[in-house]
């Protein structure tokens, strides 16, 4: 469904007639997106600012110049340049460990912030808060969120993101890829969000700068259409074959997607008696495993607590949450495969709550805790767990929703537009690569930094 501010704000003369005439119309700015496979230099375009002290701070230039990206390393204390301004903005914060440290992020920022380039990015990268040495050291850890979300809430009209990583002791290793996504095109939609980065997994970090995902076998449900449709295009983009699971009446979407890429379907609904030994099975046969499984497949069905069937209830937590436990368990024990990744699709529905979605929103909030507590045993074989929870998201589901809600779901975040089916397959292909071996058990929101939600 199309954006009718977006689509008035690119044309320049509607644009400016907005702006002469001082309308209050907030006229969103087209993210900047990635199209088609990773290149190995992704980020050459781009002028990087590495700023502070800590240990980190090497680790993010050699991993930013690797891909590509003119890195400066500054001191704190230096006058910023007066030539273009950058696209990129890192921050290592990972010593910081009191309140009056902090005045290190004005320092840094305050003088360059304003001539960051229009789709920017800033990064600060910090220790875990909960492995921190003292309660001080974890609050000032914990500040670096407040501070990425509200910077983020500033960039967003001009589609630049700030996000943030807290690397764990041990885990420097594993940096590159995550901080190589946060700045690049494919996390446009990505803001005021932080990941931690461990050691759960056991691994060695092989971190692929193209064809990440070359040789690996991808299950994805729901993959007919909307999001599905877009994760099983980039993971097949990017080099995995695919096995596509639907509906049957999903049959002509997934043979669409076959004649793009190569790989098998499944046309089955997974409530169905037996269906998930159907997946299994064909798994089995024809591929003696999978690499990467992505739970994909979902359903709304909308109600307040008190009008709601039981019928409406079960549909919504059978499918959401039942179906892509059960397809996890089956697959785990012997097909799922050393160095695995496996993905849930959740929804800041199931962070923040929606009214009318108590089902929805239970369902979703379940895969965030079924990820949170798999990571653990599954990082044993190298297998990282994790959920990417979309925002408002373009499709077909969002399209059926009542016009004042679908606006305002929209238009609330920082970059006041709705994400792209896209801009899920992007994050899920980023947990999908070996280079994300760091991110386990984690909830990745893909939202714009909606209001809603943590
Ligand atoms: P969609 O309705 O366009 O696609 C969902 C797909 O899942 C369909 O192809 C459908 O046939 C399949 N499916 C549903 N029930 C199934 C079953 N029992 N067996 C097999 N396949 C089944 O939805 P979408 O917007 O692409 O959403 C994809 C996922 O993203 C869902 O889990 C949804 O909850 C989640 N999500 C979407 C948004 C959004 O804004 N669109 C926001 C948050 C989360």
């Amino acid at each position: 469904m199309s954006d009718y501010l977006l689509d008035l704000a690119k044309n320049p003369y509607a644009r400016q007639a907005i702006q002469t005439l001082g309308l209050p119309i907030p006229l969103p700015r087209s993210l900047r997106r990635a199209e088609g496979a990773d290149r190995a230099d992704a980020l050459a375009t781009l002028r990087v600012i590495v700023g502070g002290e800590g240990p980190l701070a090497p680790v993010a230039s050699d991993a930013l110049t690797q891909a590509g990206a003119a890195v400066s390393r500054v001191e704190l204390q230096s006058e910023p340049g007066h030539g273009d301004g950058p696209h990129v903005l890192v921050f290592d914060a990972s010593t910081l460990s009191q309140s009056s440290d902090l005045a290190q992020l004005h320092a840094f920022f305050h003088p360059r912030v304003r001539a960051l380039k229009a789709d920017g990015r800033v990064v600060v990268l910090g220790r875990p808060p909960a492995k921190c040495a003292s309660p001080a050291a974890a609050a000032v850890q914990r500040a670096l969120l407040g501070f990425v979300k509200s910077l983020g809430k500033e960039l967003g009209r001009k589609a630049s993101t700030a996000n943030l990583l807290w690397v764990g002791e041990g885990a420097e290793a594993r940096v590159a890829a995550p901080l190589r996504f946060f700045v690049s095109q494919r996390a446009a939609f990505v803001s005021g969000q932080a990941l931690t980065l461990g050691k759960t997994a056991r691994s060695e970090v092989h971190d692929l700068l193209a064809a990440p995902l070359a040789g690996k076998v991808a299950l994805v449900t729901g993959a007919a259409r909307g999001i599905g449709a877009a994760i099983a295009t980039r993971l097949g983009e990017e080099g995995a074959t695919l096995v596509l699971v639907d509906r049957p009446e999903g049959q002509a979407g997934m043979d669409a997607l076959l004649r793009q890429f190569s790989g098998t379907s499944v046309a089955v609904d997974l409530l169905s008696e037996g269906a998930i030994e159907q997946v299994t099975q064909h798994v089995s046969d024809t591929y003696g495993g999978v690499d990467l499984l992505v739970n994909n497949a979902g359903v709304t069905r909308d109600r307040t607590l008190a009008k709601m069937s039981a019928q409406w209830w079960s549909l919504c937590l059978d499918v959401n949450l039942g179906a892509a436990m059960a397809l996890t368990e089956a697959l785990r024990p012997k097909l799922l495969r050393r160095d695995g990744r496996v993905v849930f699709i959740s929804s800041i529905g199931g962070i923040a709550g929606n009214p009318g979605q108590t089902n929805y929103g239970a369902s979703k909030a379940g895969l965030i805790g079924y990820a949170a507590a798999l990571g653990t045993p599954l990082g044993r074989r190298g297998i990282t767990v994790n959920c990417v929870a979309p925002g408002f998201i373009e499709t077909a589901m969002t399209a059926a929703m009542p016009a004042v809600p679908r606006e305002a779901g929209r238009r609330l975040n920082a970059v006041s537009q709705g994400g792209l089916p896209q801009d899920i397959a992007d994050a899920v292909t980023f947990l999908c690569t070996p280079g994300a071996l760091g991110v386990t058990g984690q909830t990745l929101r893909v939202c714009g930094l909606h209001v809603a939600g943590a």
